[in-house]
């Protein structure tokens, strides 16, 4: 494998998603709160509403897909170990509630890191697409069914890229990270709101 594709994937349910709608989800900022470079379980904090739009997801048969560029690893705040065991401690609070997740794929890689290992332009941080296509092979999804929920123009570019539309909440950074000139195809107040708008397409 090319070293420029090594993200990390982490499949909790494997289903086959033909036919079926995708909801690719971010971490920090969308899901939980954005504490600035998540390195401890104890930072994890689930935001409001979260737990109700990924239950609605379930309930009408999405996959849910979290994707998350996790640069923590390259500044050397945390092993790869260490965010693997934060993802799968996410998933399992979100289980217990009934909010199923089927897989997470992070990437641990930064441009201009501290850590050399993980120094470099790859293909896999947000907003380039590798992540996104890599879960399309694993989970047989059709692109044509998909959305991503999103707090910054990373989630939003990488939903041009792949001609997916976005859905920015109103938290984390609220779109307003100004990384890239891009704009969301939707705004939702919460993260309940912007599955809502993705069941109001069905
Ligand atoms: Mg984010
Ligand atoms: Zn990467």
């Amino acid at each position: 494998m090319n070293i420029m594709s090594q993200f990390i994937s982490q499949i909790y349910v494997r289903i086959n998603g033909r036919g079926k709608i995708v909801a690719f989800i971010d971490r920090d900022g969308t899901i939980v709160k954005e504490v600035n470079y998540l390195s401890k379980k104890e930072q994890i904090q689930i935001l409001p509403k979260v737990v109700e739009g990924i239950q609605l997801l379930n309930k009408h048969g999405a996959i849910i897909i979290v994707i998350t560029n996790q640069p923590v690893v390259a500044r050397g705040f945390a092993e790869v170990g260490d965010v693997k065991d934060i993802n799968n401690l996410l998933v399992e609070l979100l289980r217990e509630k009934g909010a199923i997740v089927n897989a997470v794929y992070f990437c641990p890689h930064h441009p201009y890191a501290d850590i050399l290992k993980y120094k470099m332009s790859c293909l896999c941080r947000k907003p380039e697409i590798a992540m996104f296509e890599r879960s399309a092979d694993d989970f047989h999804i059709d692109l044509k069914n998909a959305y991503i929920i999103g707090d910054t123009t990373r989630d939003f570019l990488a939903g041009e890229k792949l001609k997916i539309p976005s859905i920015c909440v109103q938290t984390g950074y609220r779109g307003k990270d100004n990384t890239y000139p891009v704009a969301p195809v939707h705004k939702a107040k919460t993260f309940l709101d912007a599955v809502n708008i993705i069941i109001s397409k069905l």
